[in-house]
């Protein structure tokens, strides 16, 4: 089992027996989403900040636009 440190909450956060780089995973501390990277023999964890690519839309409040 890897451990790497949520650099948000500080906790140890287990990445698995064989964690991938470039993956992103959920700290089950503080929810945030993080990538997994390595730096040598070290895995450490980065706060992701990318490109969403599922782009939910929640549209709520239907709201009626009159422009004329
Ligand atoms: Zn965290």
């Amino acid at each position: 089992m890897v451990n790497a440190k949520c650099p948000v909450c500080d906790e140890e956060v287990d990445i698995g027996s064989k964690p991938q780089p470039e993956t992103t995973i959920d700290c089950p501390y503080c929810d945030t989403t993080l990538v997994i990277k390595r730096t040598g023999r070290k895995w450490i964890l980065e706060v992701f900040e990318g490109e969403e690519e599922e782009g939910e839309e929640l549209e709520e409040g239907e709201e009626e636009e009159d422009l004329f």
